[in-house]
């Protein structure tokens, strides 16, 4: 094993070094898409073509759902003793964390996330959320239902079959995670289709599995473009469940493509705008601190990035000064190899593009910008945004309303808790929330107030696989994590006997 560089220079070294394989990964094989086509991934971090990437298509789909269809039909994982399932899954994990630098290279050049979050973060909340899911292989049980005595009522839950998971690119690894954890461990194979700007990381975990022991065709890896590869995926007839994770937008597609093929199930992630309640008596540095990460995390790319602060007008400026403070101080931008930076580049062009868009509507809405707003670093040839601040901003702007998923804050100020708690829930979304008081009232009210799949109180994007993760309204349906996750990869079968 390499010794893990301690430089920028020697991280883009490194990179330079790495020969991302982009080829998908069928029934245990890496393969070329069926057309021989590839399209160019581009390095978030500078611009480069960081490798290239087998263009699949409908075709390869095909491919890839007939292995998983074979491999659940002929029980090669599914009837694997749950202590054998607990065990290939743990080696899974155990090799994810080995491979630790070349797979956080992956995702770095993916997302153009920094590198010391990928290795710290992406990387171990991947492997560790797999651990939790293997652990569980050999501690669930079925039912027996209350009956005579003659009568062996069992409630049984069974893998569903073919999962189609269809993920977004700003966090690959860990979502991908979520949803392999619980459906392998509930005995399905699954296709995976990566988001097109973040293959790289994915699909390395396919070799993994093999390796792990994962028998071929219950994990197949496609990577390609949503309407080319995704669409065919979700409209599979073999395919039994779509989850997916990312916008509403395409979340509703998935819903159609449902009713329009063989009424797979489906659970959905999506977007969101999380508003975070700052009372008068909260504690401002902590607030400020927890306000500042939420949303310049991975360059405000987070699903339940903090985007909207709600400030109680007589705080609101103190508020400020302090976030844009912690933010100099604790949230250093820089390359997104520089180990040393916090906040990296935004995943690709359009995307930055899109996000400074959204900076020039708040300047026109009227909403006053305190900090940040423009590209940076173009030297680079990378895709940096500084950390924004709107401020008075109105609940009705359109910066308020839409999902940025950038690093753009939106300062809202409220005079009442009624007025805080009906601005909150004034959106589409539903995903997250907070509120900072010290009056424990008013947290334990304000908390049961907001519609959202998760409040936090006096802190923000606590995580862990142990607890569900999803949203209310236009955010979504089902749960990921937690052993709730599990249930969405099952169903429940009634088998009745009758003794003499
Ligand atoms: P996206 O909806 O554009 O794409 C998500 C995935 O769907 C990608 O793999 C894409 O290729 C595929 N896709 C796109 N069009 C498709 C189509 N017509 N048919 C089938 N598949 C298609 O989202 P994105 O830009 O990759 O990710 C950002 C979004 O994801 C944000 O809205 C964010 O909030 C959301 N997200 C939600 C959660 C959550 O847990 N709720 C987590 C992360 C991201």
């Amino acid at each position: 094993m390499l010794d893990r560089p301690t430089t920028k220079d020697q991280w883009i070294a490194r990179a330079r070094a790495t020969t991302p394989d982009g080829r998908a990964f069928i029934n245990g094989a890496y393969v070329n898409a069926k057309s021989g086509k590839t399209f160019d991934k581009i390095s978030s971090a500078d611009g480069s073509v960081a490798g290239q990437v087998a263009d699949c298509d409908a075709a390869d789909i095909d491919l890839a759902v007939s292995a998983a269809k074979t491999a659940f039909e002929d029980g090669r994982w599914r009837d694997k003793p749950a202590t054998e399932k607990k065990r290939v899954l743990l080696r899974f994990a155990e090799l994810i964390k080995q491979h630790t630098d070349e797979i956080a290279i992956r995702e770095t050049l993916d997302v153009g996330k920094v590198i010391s979050n990928s290795i710290s973060i992406d990387v171990p909340y991947c492997y560790v959320c797999l651990q939790y899911y293997a652990e569980l292989a050999d501690k669930m049980y079925d039912e027996i239902a209350p009956m005579s005595p003659n009568d062996l009522v069992q409630i049984r839950k069974e893998p569903l079959g073919v999962i189609g998971a269809i993920v977004p690119w700003n966090y690959p690894l860990i979502i991908s995670a979520w949803k392999l954890g619980p459906a392998l461990l509930a005995g399905n194979s699954v296709v995976l289709k990566p988001a097109e700007q973040s293959p790289f990381a994915s699909l390395y975990l396919g070799g993994l599995a093999r390796e792990a022991g994962i028998p071929d065709g219950v994990l197949n890896i496609v990577p390609g473009f949503g309407e080319k590869t995704g669409k065919p995926l979700a409209l599979h007839m073999d395919v039994d469940m779509v989850t997916f994770t990312g916008s509403t937008e395409v979340g509703k597609l998935m819903m159609r493509y449902a009713a329009d093929s063989n009424i797979k199930r489906v659970a959905l992630e999506l977007g969101g705008k999380s508003a975070q309640i700052v009372m008068p008596d909260a504690d401002l540095d902590a607030a400020a601190e927890a306000i500042a990460w939420s949303i310049y995390y991975n360059q405000g790319q987070t699903c339940h990035a903090g985007s909207r602060v709600l400030a109680h007008r007589s705080i609101r400026k103190q508020l400020i000064e302090k976030i844009i403070k912690v933010t100099a101080a604790q949230i250093p931008q820089g390359h997104s190899f520089d180990p040393a930076a916090q906040m990296g580049a935004m995943v690709e062009q359009k995307h930055m593009e899109r996000v400074l868009e959204y900076i020039a509507v708040g300047q026109k809405e009227g909403a006053s910008l305190a900090l940040g707003g423009k590209q940076i670093m173009q030297n680079t040839g990378g895709f940096y945004v500084e950390p924004t601040i709107f401020d008075e901003v109105k609940p009705d702007m359109r910066i308020a309303q839409e999902e940025i998923f950038g690093p753009v804050l939106a300062v809202i100020p409220f005079d009442t808790e009624e007025e805080a708690v009906r601005i909150a829930n004034g959106t589409v979304f539903g995903l997250g929330g907070s509120v900072w008081t010290s009056d424990m009232n008013v947290a334990h009210r304000v908390s049961g107030a907001i519609r959202a799949g998760t409040v936090w109180v006096n802190c923000y994007d606590k995580s862990s696989p142990v607890t569900p993760f999803g949203g209310f309204k236009q955010s979504g349906f089902g749960r990921d994590r937690s052993p709730h996750a599990v249930d969405k990869y099952m169903d429940y079968k009634t088998i009745w006997t009758v003794y003499k």
